[in-house]
């Protein structure tokens, strides 16, 4: 089997309700779609992403310089393949890069599954069929009155859910604490709550700040500081019981490794994209293993299901409201969750169908993002 062509589609569009948290505001996803075709017939599908920035880069980089290198080669020489993209593109450091190789890399997995007519979970592991789901808001804003919030964990529970993640990081913490005890009561005893403060701490502030949450029953702590301070991890995850998440601001195996070797982090959240693909997200699910740590994987719904349903140390899929290529539109075929578990297709790759004309309608031009970009971060 060898790949004979390569194409690349990319669009941007808002999320579909508002995103906000304590450090960015979001205006934009930026998604790029990979299409692999084969002398045998197969057709791969790719998908990658970036939140409000990079994208015209990305494409660029994808389209210029990395497909002309996957052009005759054996996706089934996945890992060759990788090491290729990877080197040829790591002068640019760790970041866009990833994005751009994740997106070819799925590709090639999806051929994978599909010559050996396995779903991805089943090609992974196949360690469960299925695997819990909790709801993830990035709702921080001003006008956000606790009823509001309350109306909507009520729609939760409907729906069947019983873990939520919600972002704080308000400058008063008596009002994150608030709102933490009211969503933990109508949790109930079984229910999980998390919470994100998306790097905004300082390390001084993480000290005292955490300490308060500390008795609260929360189910993780998710990035309180800045992503590189391995040593102020180490030192908060000493002082406080509650559990640390961080890793969708890790771009490879050796930064999770860093992390795990100093006992700075608990659960390990690794995003498909951000790390290169499924390539490398393997070796970062597998790496956790055996330090212990779970993997709860950031965004990407619809490709986490299958990757965390293949690993044995899968913990829960992340269900972003407003961000799945369900919500946004862009599937042929939605995938959704029911009742708060995700079970992966059977389908043979990984099983997500785009709507192609949806993407066309949100192409990712330059004019577009001059138009659309204002620069969320606080
Ligand atoms: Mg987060």
């Amino acid at each position: 089997m060898r790949i004979e062509s390569v194409s690349v589609e990319s669009c941007r569009l808002p999320p579909s309700s508002p995103w906000e948290d304590a450090t960015n505001k979001v205006d934009g996803l930026e998604w790029f779609f990979v299409e692999l075709r084969t002398d045998n017939g197969l057709v791969g599908t790719g998908i990658s992403y970036t939140v409000d920035v990079g994208g015209t880069a990305i494409q660029a980089l994808i389209e210029d310089y990395l497909a002309p290198l996957v052009i005759g080669r054996n996706p089934l020489e996945y890992e060759a393949l990788w090491q290729t993209l990877q080197r040829q593109s790591r002068r640019l450091g760790l970041g866009a890069n990833s994005m751009a190789v994740a997106a070819i890399d799925v590709a090639v997995w999806d051929l994978i599954g599909k010559q050996y007519k396995q779903p991805l979970w089943r090609l992974l592991g196949g360690a469960r069929a299925r695997i819990p789901a909790y709801i993830s808001e990035i709702k921080l804003t001003a006008e956000d009155t606790l009823d509001d919030l309350l109306h909507r964990v009520d729609d939760y529970i409907a729906q069947g859910y019983h873990a939520m993640k919600m972002k704080i990081g308000r400058d008063d913490l008596d009002e994150d604490i608030e709102r933490i005890r009211c969503v933990k009561e109508k949790l109930g005893r079984g229910g999980k709550l998390m919470v994100d403060l998306n790097q905004k701490w300082t390390a001084a502030e993480a000290r005292s700040k955490a300490a308060r949450l500390d008795n609260l029953g929360l189910t993780w702590i998710e990035e309180p500081m800045l992503w590189n301070d391995i040593a102020s991890h180490r030192a908060l995850r000493q002082a406080v019981r509650t559990p640390i998440a961080l890793g969708e601001s890790l771009y490879s195996k050796s930064q999770f490794l860093q992390y795990l070797q100093s006992e700075a982090v608990d659960i390990v959240q690794a995003d498909i994209a951000f790390v290169g693909g499924i390539t490398e997200w393997v070796k970062v699910a597998h790496l956790a293993e055996t330090f212990g740590k779970p993997v709860a994987p950031h965004f990407l719904m619809e490709l986490s299901l299958q990757l965390l349903c293949g690993v044995s140390n899968g913990l829960m899929l992340e269900n972003v409201i407003g961000g799945s290529l369900t919500e946004l539109g862009l599937l042929a075929e939605p995938i959704r969750v029911e009742g708060a578990m995700g079970v992966p297709s059977e389908r043979p790759g990984h099983g997500i169908v785009l709507d192609m004309a949806a993407i066309r309608a949100h192409k990712l031009t330059p004019a577009v993002v001059r138009s659309s970009f204002k620069g969320g971060s606080k």
